[in-house]
């Protein structure tokens, strides 16, 4: 791996600033201060020093998001501007995806990683990791919806959606807001369930991916690296 790269991705800068940080002679490689960015290191047997102290090698990013509305859950698009274009360049770096899609006009909780075991574990309809969405919905929630939702509703195109777990929190005429966990995800999952029982969707937001909640501190756009703990929530 280039040097350049591997700074960067330990969290010393954007590449150009890493490439400043090599011009004035603060690095080391296995003794000899380096200079060139184009440089080959190997994590697995090479001691990097900078300003002396030793660079720990990080293979895996693991960040949380709050996605707003307006972006897409991709890497590049050439219409829309993208989750990965809201990240510093630095973390840009590790080439981190989204786990999984949210709709462009769904907010909340999104995990990007460049860890692809840990999406495939997440993302593999034989998991079964429960989603949970916050939603608000036009309209009053009929009666017979929890029960509707558990047994599972029959989508437009014939699919009959597994159990899912419908939590009323405010039951209006004209808005009501529910919590709904689901175990798969199909394309507009959630709205089309709600229209399958005659109402829309005005209003949807993750806040929850297996035990992983989403940070209500994180404003929308903003983002994080995961804990240790919420790590091992996911795995
Ligand atoms: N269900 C939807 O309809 N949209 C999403 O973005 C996620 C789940």
């Amino acid at each position: 791996m280039r040097i350049d790269k591997w700074l960067s991705n330990t969290g010393y800068g954007s590449r150009k600033e890493v490439k400043h940080l090599l011009k004035s002679g603060a690095v080391k490689l296995n003794g000899s201060v380096i200079k060139d960015p184009k440089t080959q290191a190997d994590p697995e047997k090479d001691h990097v020093l900078v300003h002396e102290e030793e660079v720990i090698y990080k293979e895996f990013i693991y960040l949380m998001m709050n996605k707003p509305q307006g972006v897409i859950s991709a890497t590049e698009d050439t219409r829309h501007e993208t989750v990965v274009d809201l990240l510093y360049m630095e973390d840009q770096n590790f080439e981190p995806f989204p786990v999984g899609r949210l709709d462009i006009d769904t907010e909340g909780l999104l995990i990007l990683t460049n860890d692809g075991q840990l999406a495939h574990t997440l993302l593999s309809p034989k998991k079964h990791v429960p989603k949970t969405y916050f939603a608000k919905i036009n309209g009053s929630i009929p009666d017979d919806a929890f029960a509707t939702f558990k047994e599972g509703v029959i989508l437009e195109d014939g699919y009959k959606t597994k159990p899912a777990y419908l939590k009323v929190l405010q039951n209006n005429t004209d808005e009501s807001e529910i919590e709904l966990t689901i175990t798969e995800g199909k394309f507009h999952q959630v709205k089309r369930m709600f229209e399958a029982i005659g109402r829309k969707v005005v209003y949807l937001q993750r806040i929850q991916m297996g035990q992983l909640k989403l940070d209500e501190s994180l404003d929308l756009g903003m983002y994080r690296e995961l804990t240790e703990e919420e790590l091992s929530l996911l795995s």
